[in-house]
């Protein structure tokens, strides 16, 4: 038995953030708005206005103040506002005005009558005082922004919506986090390019590079791609070194456990401040993390499953910190309706899919074998089946923690 003592998901995890927070990611640019979809903010937004910024109208409608609230009498139409147009300066006592959707509305006005409640009689309305209630249908001012507030702090992923909003301010630049730049490369003999023809009967396809180069696009890393490197002790360390020196992060796969031809190991004791680690998690024991020259370094086991586990847990995790978000995670527990096959001792991120059952409560479903290898277990899933480490085998019926996704993997 291996004397190394297994270091925990959570110990793990928070090593590798403490890394992150130390480094002040600093590099900043300023792009215009429409350039920024899934950027990071690198800065907070101060909001230069109001939203609303002026008093106005959420309906087309009758402005009408609170005095006339007490006749039942018809009030006469003094005059019609208009989005976009004049504002009334002299608004006539015991009348209401005429008013259209996103008009400025009069400071004394109590509220907006819908048109459909009200009757129309020539230039004169009848309306029910019951029904009225004050500030009904006005968008006040600074309601939806305040001027001089923080609109999103600095870390906020810049979605579509979020970039809506700033668009309402009139914002047309931003400033954001340049991407992080992230060498990559796969180790092993075995490994051929996909589209190329596997050479030999032992031949497997390189998809490790695949996934884990889509993961890190996703997350807004610009990737310098190193491609296959042979399992040879001087060429890994040379594109180690070579990947270090252009990279913010050098991310491998393969050869980073205990096997011969394990070499990536081998190079990084010769140049590297790295720590192997063996995690007590399921998949992806064999991890390696640390530094070369100035760049962060994280040696991902070769498995596939264990590559997209490891890249997901712990390599993105880092990448967040690094851009000041948080990698919250949107877990709860739930329900399985199927046996799970689990060995005391590690934390198993077991790949499953939360669904209705007949009685419309959520409940999750293996996605059935679980292998570092089988990748198309992740197929059907749309979530993790986090079992604590202390569990062994899950009978149906019992209560599991579910990490949904991040909607980046889906
Ligand atoms: P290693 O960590 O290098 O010992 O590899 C463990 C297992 O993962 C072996 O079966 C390898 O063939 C496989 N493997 C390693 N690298 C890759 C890759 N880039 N893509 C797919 N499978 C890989
Ligand atoms: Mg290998």
């Amino acid at each position: 038995m291996s004397s190394t003592p297994l270091l925990s998901f959570s110990e793990a995890k928070n090593l590798i953030l403490q890394t992150a927070q130390s480094i002040n990611y600093q590099q900043t640019e300023s792009i215009k708005l429409f350039d920024a979809v899934n950027r990071i903010a690198a800065k907070p937004i101060i909001s230069p206005m109001n939203i609303p910024s002026f008093d106005n109208s959420a309906m087309d409608g009758y402005a009408i103040r609170e005095a006339d609230l007490q006749n039942s009498h018809l009030l006469p139409i003094a005059d019609s506002v208009f989005a976009g147009q004049k504002q009334i300066n002299n608004w006539p006592k015991n009348s209401c005005l005429r008013i259209m959707t996103g008009a400025v509305v009069p400071k004394d006005a109590y509220a907006v009558i819908m048109q459909e409640n009200v009757q129309k009689i020539d230039q004169a309305i009848r309306f029910d005082p019951e029904k009225i209630k004050a500030g009904q249908n006005i968008r006040y001012i600074g309601e939806s922004v305040c001027a001089g507030s923080e609109v999103f702090p600095a870390g906020e992923k810049l979605t579509i919506a979020k970039l809506t909003t700033l668009a309402t301010l009139g914002l047309s630049e931003i400033t954001v986090y340049k991407p992080i730049k992230v060498a990559i490369f796969s180790t092993g003999d075995e490994l051929t390019p996909i589209g190329e023809k596997l050479p030999s009967v032992n031949s497997i396809y390189d998809s490790n590079r695949f996934t884990v180069q889509l993961m890190l696009k996703a997350l807004g890393c610009e990737i310098i791609d190193f491609g296959i490197i042979k399992d040879d002790l001087d060429l890994i360390s040379n594109t180690l070194k070579q990947a270090s020196k252009e990279a913010d992060i050098v991310v491998t796969s393969g050869g980073v456990s205990v096997g011969d031809a394990d070499y990536t190991k081998m190079a990084l004791a010769q140049i590297g401040e790295i720590d192997f680690w063996k995690i007590a998690m399921k998949p992806g024991k064999p991890f390696a993390f640390g530094k070369i020259n100035n760049a962060l370094f994280c040696g991902l086991p070769g498995n596939p499953v264990s590559t997209f586990v490891t890249c997901y847990q712990l390599v993105r995790p880092l990448i967040l910190a690094l851009y000041k978000q948080n990698s919250h995670t949107n877990t709860f527990i739930l329900k399985t309706v199927s046996n799970l096959k689990k060995s005391v001792g590690r934390l198993d991120f077991q790949r499953g899919y939360v669904h209705a059952n007949e009685n419309g409560e959520l409940v999750v479903s293996s996605t059935g074998e679980q292998g570092s290898h089988i990748t198309s277990s992740f197929n059907q899933a749309n979530c993790f089946i986090v079992l604590e480490a202390e569990r062994g085998n899950i009978t149906q019926g019992e209560l599991v923690t579910v990490e949904m996704f991040d909607s980046f993997l889906l």
